[in-house]
């Protein structure tokens, strides 16, 4: 926004004004002083790094009959444009349940049409508002409280529909993950007290309940969701895009979870393993809620004991695409020196010395990953970079110098996966509607009819519609 003068006339930068900055012999010799790494040109070194996908140990899973794909998004929307501009941010995760076995018969009545499933998306599993600046729940509150009132709301309305007629509040979502997928936590010990943005509190150690705490020193109410850490991102003052991106960040990691364990819950053993979960994006968590990302992968590799402790293969299918970002603008770089169905493992080491071009020994999504990211070039011959979890302990970060491809044993049927569907995750945008357009897909909004076709198919009966019990 131009700067107004007294006078009236707005003040404009001039437009040779950054020609003289350059030409300031201070910038230059800053400019001269900055390291560009070079341009990466040549084969790069990774003969040691490739891996023939018909090589892979294998997994002993089913080849995948469905596919639970998950993607988040938000939007932050002005509602009053004059100063100081108010605003809004609207956050949704939305599903979908596709058939992949297309040698399976047309659902009677079934399966829902890419219209359909277009409004479905819009429908979300998840969907809520929280204020992001200037508007507040209720007057005198500031705009933390009034985030953090909004992210408790969100997570007490929003629920799941699970097997059996069960449903799960996104808070009680929460307090599994932070537990265990069979025991939830019943309280949460905040490090500090949340009040510390707009009360100057500096109390520490505050045990939360499900249902709420006071602060004793300062007396701002503290949520159980304050655990998810999204209010430390809010600014008091303009746009709270950022915050917001969290928000739906721990949204969508939330859902996805979720939805791993309904699915593990239903007829476990002849569903389960023959489904596949795809997140929209990397399975990383960033900025002030990443430490949920430690939880995320304890939660995954619990199902994945209870999988082996049954007999069976462990974790099915779980893996994030990504289609932006240094990974994705790398594997596109070095596309030609990866031979069609090969695999490229990226060690830290690769990953520090090629695409970040950094020293030191930190890892690699060391703060953020909850998946090990892998290149894979399919057999049509386009690139796809995926992370997945490492089985059964250990974390991503593990992988320092080679990477133990023992501790991602659904690989092989990961990279089936992708040759199958790769084209259709590399041209669309948004992996659930690639899905819907492609395979017979129901929303998965609509949990109790997913569900009741899966325990039909396990059974081998007819599939039939669900009766929905009218609202009065
Ligand atoms: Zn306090």
């Amino acid at each position: 926004m131009p700067y107004i003068h007294p006078e009236g006339a707005p003040e404009r930068a001039s437009r040779l004004g950054h020609v003289r900055t350059a030409m300031d012999p201070s910038v230059r010799q800053a400019l001269e002083s900055y390291f560009l790494p070079p341009a990466v040109s040549g084969p790069p070194p990774i003969a040691d790094l490739l891996v023939e996908a018909a090589t892979l140990p294998v997994s002993g899973l089913p080849k995948p009959a469905y596919a639970i794909s998950i993607d988040g998004s938000k939007q932050e929307i002005e509602v009053r444009p004059e100063f100081p501009s108010a605003r809004v941010g609207f956050a949704q995760v939305a599903g979908i349940f596709s058939q992949l076995d297309a040698l399976a018969p047309p659902p009677p009545g079934g399966f829902v049409d890419p219209v359909a499933i277009a409004q479905a998306t819009r429908a979300a599993l998840v969907k809520g508002v929280v204020p992001t600046s200037i508007v507040t729940i209720r007057s005198g509150q500031t705009i933390h409280e009034a985030w953090r009132e909004a992210v408790w709301e969100l997570f007490t309305t929003c629920k799941f529909e699970g097997p059996a007629g069960t449903n799960t509040r996104l808070a009680d979502v929460l307090a599994h993950v932070l537990g265990t997928p069979t025991l939830p936590v019943s309280s949460v010990t905040l490090e500090r007290c949340p009040g510390r943005h707009d009360r100057d509190c500096d109390a520490g150690g505050l045990v939360v309940p499900l249902g709420g705490a006071t602060c004793e020193k300062c007396g701002t109410a503290l949520y159980f969701t304050d655990a998810t850490n999204t209010h430390d991102e809010v600014v008091e003052f303009g746009s709270n895009d950022n915050a917001l991106g969290r928000l739906m960040l721990v949204l969508e990691l939330l859902t996805f979870l979720w939805q791993i364990r309904i699915f593990s819950m239903v007829d476990p053993g002849r569903v389960f393993p023959r489904c596949a979960f795809l997140l929209d994006g990397p399975l990383a968590m960033f900025g002030r809620p990443a430490g949920l990302k430690r939880h995320a992968l304890r939660f995954l590799q619990a199902i994945h004991a209870r999988e082996l402790a049954a007999g069976r293969a462990g974790l099915p299918v779980v893996i994030g695409i990504e289609k932006g970002g240094a990974l994705a603008e790398h594997a596109e770089h070095i596309r030609e020196y990866i031979p069609p169905g090969y695999l490229l493992c990226l060690p830290d080491r690769y990953i520090r010395e090629h695409v970040q071009h950094r020293e030191g020994n930190r890892a690699y999504g060391y703060d953020t990953d909850y998946g090990r990211r892998f290149i894979y070039r399919a057999r049509d011959s386009r690139t796809l970079v995926f992370s997945m979890p490492p089985m059964p302990s250990g974390d991503p970060t593990d992988d320092a110098e080679a990477v133990d491809l023992g501790h991602y044993p659904s690989l092989d049927t990961a990279i089936g996966l992708l040759d199958q569907v790769g084209t259709m995750l590399y041209r669309n945008a948004v992996i659930p509607v690639a899905f819907a357009h492609n395979y017979a897909s129901l929303p998965l909004g609509t949990g109790s009819q997913v569900l009741t076709y899966l325990a039909q198919d396990a059974l081998g009966a007819a599939r039939t519609q669900v009766r929905l019990t009218p609202f009065f």
